[in-house]
């Protein structure tokens, strides 16, 4: 279970059952474990038999037996919602979404990178309502900053006047994009890179070969490190490494789809900043790159790169952009 590399953040998290905020902001790098957490969270409170842990201060755990974590377990408790874009809920395999997933469906729209304004008002109904098992109703927001104004000022509301037994846990990569209003409600709890020789033994366990070459591209996080390891954006990346270290870049540019672009963005970046960490300190991070560059120049490159990533899912030609991202790239 990935939440076992956090068992320090989740004793923290656990600590504060007795006198619970009613808004929580769980926030770290991509990766970290942060909406497992958040979601076993959710089941500690709304276990009717939460139990303490093995050892002395290591916090309160989930039943894992009651209705409650049944319920919860099954993806169908009636006082939990997930709310999240529609193209995340895609992909989640528990039933615990909003109905959008269905009327994607029927529509057959390319489905939303962000979460719309109807689902935190949805969310304000659901709270209002009493709970269905007579205790706690709880609302995770994954991740929080997929919102825009509109949407967040309509959370905002619920967040100034939360009903009794209301408890939001946000989920938040990027916490410095939210509302400094919708943050100043949350308690904020940062989630921390787990030990890597925990991350490479739980990798190990889910059978990834390579497990700490993957993590290192990950930047030390190990849900991420899974997803390159054992997704086809994994093969993607491996081809553009395979194209970098053959220095024969014609090859990087034989981009059809507009997929792809981002996994050649997030190695170009990537492999520029190990350039130029090779040529500052004689070390890398990401094991994208060995050969020591022109810092600064390097440095110029993986921050352009940086925001190609941001642009790749707009609408443009993906061999022309592909093409500019290559390039713009330094000669030595
Ligand atoms: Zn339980």
């Amino acid at each position: 279970m990935i939440t076992n590399l956090q068992k320090e953040f989740w004793t923290q998290l656990t600590r504060m059952h007795d006198r619970l905020p009613h808004a929580m902001l769980i926030h770290g790098a991509a990766g970290v474990g942060k909406l497992a957490l958040a979601e076993r969270f959710a089941q500690l409170l709304l276990c009717e038999h939460p139990g303490q842990g093995a050892k002395p201060g290591q916090g309160a755990n989930p039943c894992g037996g009651c209705e409650g974590c049944r319920w919860f377990l099954a993806g169908n408790h009636p006082d939990v919602r997930i709310v999240e874009p529609e193209a995340l809920a895609l992909v989640r395999p528990a039933a615990v979404v909003e109905e959008s997933k269905e009327e994607q469906a029927k529509e057959k729209k390319k489905p939303s990178l962000q979460i719309k304004i109807e689902q935190t008002r949805g969310l304000a109904d659901f709270l209002n309502l009493a709970s269905h098992r007579g205790g706690r109703r709880v609302a995770i927001i994954h991740p929080a900053e997929d919102m825009n104004t509109a949407t967040a000022n309509a959370l905002l509301k619920s967040l100034e006047e939360p009903p009794l037994g209301a408890f939001f846990l946000l989920v938040s990569h990027h916490p410095a994009r939210l509302l400094p209003t919708i943050r100043s409600r949350c308690i904020s709890l940062p989630v921390p890179l787990p030990d890597p020789g925990a991350s490479v033994a739980w990798l190990t366990e889910q059978g990834v070969r390579s497990p700490q070459r993957w993590l290192a591209f990950a930047g030390g996080s190990p849900l991420r490190a899974l997803d390159y390891a054992t997704g086809e954006r994994g093969e993607a990346i491996e081809r553009v490494l395979r194209g970098i270290a053959s220095g024969n870049h014609a090859t990087l540019g034989e981009i059809k789809d507009r997929d792809q672009l981002e996994p050649l963005a997030e190695v170009l970046q990537k492999a520029a900043l190990d350039r130029a960490f090779a040529a500052l300190s004689g070390r890398t991070k990401y094991g994208a790159a060995v050969v020591p560059g022109d810092a600064h120049a390097w440095l110029s490159y993986a921050r352009t790169m940086g925001r190609h990533r941001a642009l790749t899912h707009h609408p443009l030609s993906p061999k022309l952009f592909a093409a500019e991202m290559l390039a713009g790239m330094p000669k030595n």
